[in-house]
């Protein structure tokens, strides 16, 4: 017998190829009947004694046992898990947790996309309310820091609820001293992800490889020039903090400018 915690956090009672929801709890024993009840008019239910050690009384199922099933409910559970805690992408998590499974486990959990969809709609119950306002929104601790397993000081800068132009600014150490090391800064703005609060999401990258990374992240209530002044000073300060010192002949290279260009000489 092996409990598993369902969708909405209930247990199931996973028990000889079958999957029983908890019906009713009395003073010396459990009811679960078949989670299948539904969908398959199944009438198969087992009484256990309070401790699910011992089995009381069953009644037969109406259809096969399916240890497949078991083991993908099981999958797709943790896939929900990591969809909590780490703020993974779903397509990250059918990667590491479905694709090393037999693919009967597999077929059983239904198609890739119908499991993404299953994980994204955990990750937007678990997503805060949009805020109406800058000065609404309210920064909690989880969202000051990356995901599990890994959890980094990520918000560099806020410049506030009561500024005026107020902007936030993310990065962790790590990626702040390689924009330190390189003497090479990609700038680029684009539409944030979620419009309506921001105006801008700004990217500095730097070379890594043959190719970049984004070091910092920041979120832009406009283009004055007031604006990228307070980004820039946030960073320099922070650098100060961290006994950073970003190279001393810095090329920056502004993205939308070059491909402005490459449009103009077209
Ligand atoms: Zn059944």
């Amino acid at each position: 017998m092996e409990l598993i915690k369902n969708n909405s956090g209930g247990l199931k009672l996973c028990l000889n190829g079958y999957m029983y929801t908890k019906k009713n709890t009395k003073k010396t024993s459990i009811r679960w009947e078949c989670s299948q009840k539904r969908g398959l008019d199944c009438l198969g239910a087992v009484n256990t004694d309070i401790e699910v050690q011992t089995v009381l009384s069953s009644k037969d199922h109406n259809h096969e046992a399916d240890f497949d099933k078991i083991e993908a409910t099981k999958a797709v559970n943790v896939m929900k898990n990591g969809a909590n805690i780490s703020r993974g992408r779903p397509q990250q998590l059918v990667v590491d947790v479905l694709q090393p499974l037999p693919v009967e486990v597999r077929a059983a959990a239904g198609t890739t996309n119908a499991v993404k969809q299953r994980i994204r709609r955990q990750m937007n119950k678990l997503r805060p309310k949009d805020p109406a306002s800058l000065q609404e929104l309210d920064l909690s601790e989880d969202w000051k820091h990356t995901g599990e397993p890994y959890r980094h000081p990520f918000l560099l800068h806020d410049s506030g609820r009561d500024s005026e132009n107020r902007i936030l600014v993310f990065g962790t150490g790590q990626a702040l001293r390689h924009l330190c090391a390189s003497n090479k800064w990609y700038m680029d703005g684009t539409h944030p992800p979620t419009p309506g609060l921001f105006r801008q999401l700004y990217v500095i990258r730097a070379p890594l490889g043959n190719t970049a990374v984004t070091c910092v992240y920041a979120l832009l209530p406009g283009k004055s020039q007031e604006i990228y002044e307070e980004l820039f000073q946030s960073l320099d300060q922070k650098c100060e903090e961290m006994g950073l010192t970003p190279d001393s002949s810095i090329v920056v290279i502004l993205y939308n400018e070059i491909k402005s260009k490459e449009n103009a000489n077209k």
